[in-house]
């Protein structure tokens, strides 16, 4: 993991991304209840910062960030967050309860992992706080135990991921891509679609289709740095139920297409809608063409891949790289 900084009684914060899922394959649902998965995840810069502080008990803390509505995130001892710092706790033998303060960016039940990344991000934090040295493949496997997204959050950048999407590779990119965002008009709940979508496929007769090239369509656009093939291979499976479940995300992709974007799909279990463009500028003007239609506070700009969960230094310790 990074450094620690120089004054870690003081607190440290850690910042950990969202993620969309550049193609989302759904296998059959297992005999435990999941799904295997083949997945793309890339990182985009919608951040959470998670900062532990030493407390005389456990608690947490959220403050939004851009106008993100927080009112649904947990405060007590379900909070991802908070269950990430207590598992680390436990297994490391530490007894030193910590304040969780999170600054949210990340829309909530988005389908863009935000409860993960705030979960990578305590990993990391506290592995600091508590100088742990626990190391990436240490945090992530107690990140696999809290949630099948958490590992990539600590990974970042972009990884292909199979198993229940915690089984990863990184991905060769050539490019930085930029994305808009239209948020949900309401939250979609990750279970509810995945039995949507077992649904709509028909349970009992279904069987996953064998390899059918979506995967290597995603790598091959990824290394050539092409948005426009990376647009043809965008794909995920539980779009229909997802758009089943909230149909206006049908016309959000349509707006999305009308206004000029290369391509657009659900991210993850939705309901936010991923748009890819060409450059930041066309991100800058696809938000200004869009707000009239879909409402400027439910567009967010990005640009992926970037870094997984890390330790942000503290304000005037981050030395100068001028002329280096
Ligand atoms: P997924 O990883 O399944 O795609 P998501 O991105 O759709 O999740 P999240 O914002 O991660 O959605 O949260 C899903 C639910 O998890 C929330 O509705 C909330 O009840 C619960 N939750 C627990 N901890 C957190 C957290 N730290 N931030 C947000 N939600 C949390």
């Amino acid at each position: 993991m990074s450094g620690s900084p120089s004054t870690p009684s003081a607190g440290v914060t850690a910042r950990a991304s969202a993620k969309v899922n550049l193609l989302l394959q759904v296998g059959p649902r297992r005999d435990d209840g999941f799904h295997d998965l083949v997945t793309v995840f890339q990182a985009v810069s919608l951040h959470e910062d998670v900062t532990a502080t030493p407390a005389d008990e456990y608690g947490i803390t959220v403050e939004s960030v851009g106008g993100t509505d927080v009112s649904g995130v947990p405060l007590d001892g379900s909070n991802l967050a908070l269950r990430a710092a207590r598992l680390l706790a436990e297994r490391a033998g530490v007894d030193e309860p910590v304040h969780l303060h999170v600054r949210k960016e990340v829309p909530v039940a988005g389908g863009m992992a935000g409860g993960s990344a705030d979960a990578a991000a305590a990993l990391v934090a506290c592995d600091a706080l508590w100088r742990l040295h626990s190391g990436l493949d240490g945090l992530a496997e107690l990140g696999a135990e809290l949630g099948s997204d958490v590992p990539f959050g600590l990974h970042g950048r972009t990884a292909v991921g199979t198993g229940r999407g915690d089984r990863l590779v990184p991905v060769l990119t050539t490019a930085s891509f930029s994305w808009v965002f239209v948020l949900g008009t309401a939250g979609l709940s990750t279970p509810a679609v995945f039995a949507e979508c077992d649904r709509l496929r028909g349970l009992d007769d279904w069987s996953a289709p064998p390899a059918d090239g979506r995967l290597e369509a995603v790598e091959f656009a990824l290394r050539s740095g092409d948005v426009q093939a990376l647009g043809e291979a965008l794909s995920n499976d539980l779009a229909e139920a997802a758009c089943s479940l909230a149909p206006e995300l049908t016309a959000t992709l349509e707006a999305g297409r009308a206004a000029g974007a290369v391509a657009g799909v659900v991210s993850g279990s939705g309901p936010t809608v991923a748009l890819l463009v060409s450059s930041p500028a066309e991100a800058r003007r696809l938000v200004r063409d869009l707000a009239p239609v879909l409402g400027e506070g439910r567009l967010r700009t990005a640009t992926g891949p970037v870094p997984g969960a890390r330790v942000l230094e503290p304000v005037g310790t981050t030395r100068s790289t001028r002329g280096s």
